[in-house]
């Protein structure tokens, strides 16, 4: 049995308890490999790596890694506008100079004009570029998000996983018990056989 449970829906009338809080849930983790499967609450599935841990697919990790990289473009070039200062910042620098030339103007006399032509045209450059990356950030960010909603594969915690294999164990040893019985006591009514071993039905 592999570690893989696929979220699914069953109807109202299925219900059954959560295997965590034992409060009735239409929610059922089904592995196809078992077949294993357990109920439990939507809830538990969120943010829960004691109990799972999602399966997320190709398509969402590599969104995620592009987002990592925009997000770094990002904020580089936020830090390197941090560094030049906004337009204020960047007026007041050029005022506050000035005067300070005013002072000691016979000393050194120091042309201004060199640094408004460095900073100028980049600025607004690159204020674009900050502007358009952002944009696409947030449309990966909602590219994600939306992955991340859709994904119904989760991994059992090790320990919860370990149970299951453990239980799926006994009720092989059970049924094989059963099948030696019933070849065993072959007059015994089916039925009765039946009765006294109650298997769990597959979720529809
Ligand atoms: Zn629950």
């Amino acid at each position: 049995m592999i570690n893989e449970y696929i979220a699914r829906k069953v109807a109202l009338k299925d219900m059954q308890p959560c295997a965590i809080c034992s409060k009735p849930s239409t929610t059922v983790l089904y592995n196809a490999s078992g077949p294993d499967w357990l109920y439990t609450c939507e809830i538990h599935l969120q943010d829960n790596p004691q109990f799972v841990i999602p399966l997320y697919s190709t398509e969402y990790n590599e969104a995620v890694a592009q987002l990592k990289l925009v997000k770094g473009k990002m904020d580089g070039l936020a830090s390197a506008q941090n560094q030049l200062g906004s337009w204020d910042g960047w007026v007041t620098k050029i005022f506050s100079k000035k005067e300070k030339q005013k002072k000691d103007d016979s000393k050194s006399p120091e042309p201004t004009t060199t640094e408004s032509a460095d900073i100028s045209p980049e600025t607004k450059n690159d204020a674009e570029i900050l502007l358009e990356t952002q944009k696409q950030y947030s449309k990966i960010l909602d590219k994600v998000t939306e992955l991340q909603k859709k994904s119904r594969k989760y991994e059992l915690a090790k320990i919860m996983f370990e149970s299951r294999v453990l239980r799926k164990r006994t009720e092989q040893l059970n049924r094989e018990r059963y099948l030696k019985e019933q070849e065993n006591y072959s007059n015994t009514d089916p039925e009765d056989l039946l009765r006294k071993h109650v298997f769990p039905s597959v979720p529809k």
